[in-house]
């Protein structure tokens, strides 16, 4: 018998010009954290975002949100709302700068940050003379959050708006990018994301003055002198040019990627959505998901596992939704507005394997695992 091999929930997908890239860098000896690798990726990021966008290419997605926070002022004492539905390098980022991070739950069209508790939020914490410093809105499994209401409110009450969008290279919304709906967008190149650089990031923002900054505090804030010069406290943050020619051939495919995931999530729904025990997150007008992940949402916690564990038994891999920051141990004692969305999200809901090198085949034994499952 053929020994079947183990289905992954998203696993890198090389395009076949990442290593002309890498060598291209081993062959000029740019083996450091510039070079013309990194000046390509950035160019080809600005490109595939379209409109009048400034790109620094990181070490991460959390060095890219810690440095939007930093040009953002957000400091010691300062209080930044973050959605809870997330992954924790969205609220980690607050912590490192002395801030305190204030959770905002979600609402149901589109599983993010929801509108609603976010305005409760503001007015409650400016009536305690605490005016929140910043926003933290993230586009979670690709999913668009609704960036016309959050920026309307942002702009009502004047608080930034950093856009979490390490989920969601390639959805768009009103047919724009995600990564520059606000003033500091973050992306995202770890391994498990829809593109990858092994592990990277990148920080968006339409003020060159901003992404200069951004730059200059990734190489350790040095001043212009000959000598090593410093008058703020810098990070070690760029991005290598090594892994930059990874993201040069991966940017190559970025479309592809995006249309095999799409065409995964379209494969569990045709085929999953006639079980009335589970639901799929459809699309609400002018928003354009990448279908990172495809996630199911069950009727019952009992359910949810009853499925994670037939397909852990086939060797096939799914996980629970993001456990929200409000219920993590290490953030239990942070304020948040919360109306159960999100914790009802985590009891219930189930992320498909969704990778975009998935096969037809691959596909099809999920599913078959899926619908033999008794309870369905
Ligand atoms: C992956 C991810 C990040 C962090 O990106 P890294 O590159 O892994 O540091 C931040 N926010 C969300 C929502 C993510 O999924």
């Amino acid at each position: 018998m053929l020994t079947k091999t183990k289905i992954y929930l998203s696993s890198p997908h090389m395009g076949g010009s990442e290593q002309k890239f890498v060598n291209q860098a081993f062959d000029t000896n740019w083996i450091a954290p510039l070079g013309r690798n990194v000046d390509g990726f950035e160019n080809d990021i600005k490109g595939y975002l379209g409109g009048n966008n400034e790109v620094a290419a990181l070490s991460s997605g959390t060095a890219a949100i810690h440095l939007a926070l930093q040009l953002l002022d957000v400091s010691k004492g300062h209080e930044v709302l973050c959605q809870s539905f997330t992954f924790s390098a969205s609220a980690n980022p607050i912590v490192y700068q002395g801030a305190t991070p204030i959770f905002i739950d979600s609402e149901s069209d589109t599983w993010n940050m929801s509108p609603e508790l976010l305005e409760i939020a503001i007015k409650d914490r400016i009536e305690k003379y605490k005016k929140p410093k910043a926003i933290i809105a993230v586009h979670l499994y690709g999913m668009p959050y609704k960036a016309k209401e959050i920026n309307d409110i942002a702009k009502r009450y004047g608080i930034p708006v950093v856009e979490d969008s390490a989920e969601a290279l390639g959805s768009t919304y009103n047919d724009q990018a995600c990564g520059t709906l606000a003033d500091v967008g973050i992306l995202s190149f770890n391994g498990n994301k829809i593109i990858t650089t092994s592990g990277g990031g990148a920080l968006i923002t339409k003020n060159k003055e901003l992404k200069n900054k951004a730059v200059f505090l990734s190489t350790q804030a040095r001043d212009n002198a000959p000598h090593y010069e410093h008058s703020s406290i810098g990070f070690n943050y760029r991005m290598s040019n090594v892994l930059a020619g990874i993201g040069r051939g991966q940017m190559e495919v970025i479309d592809d990627r995006v249309a095999a995931r799409r065409k995964n999530y379209n494969f569990y729904k045709a085929n999953l959505s006639k079980f009335n025990t589970i639901e799929f997150l459809d699309e609400p007008k002018g928003f354009f998901s990448n279908r990172w992940i495809t996630c199911i949402k069950t009727n019952s916690f009992a359910m949810r596992e009853e499925i994670r564990l037939a397909l852990q038994q086939d060797d096939i891999e799914s996980r629970p939704l993001w456990k929200p920051m409000h219920m993590q141990p290490v953030f239990k004692d942070y304020l948040s507005y919360t109306d159960g969305t999100s914790e009802n999200l985590f009891n219930n809901g189930l992320c498909l394997p969704s990778g975009s090198n998935l096969t037809q085949e691959d596909l099809e034994r999920v599913l078959n695992i899926i619908t033999k499952t008794p309870n369905l």
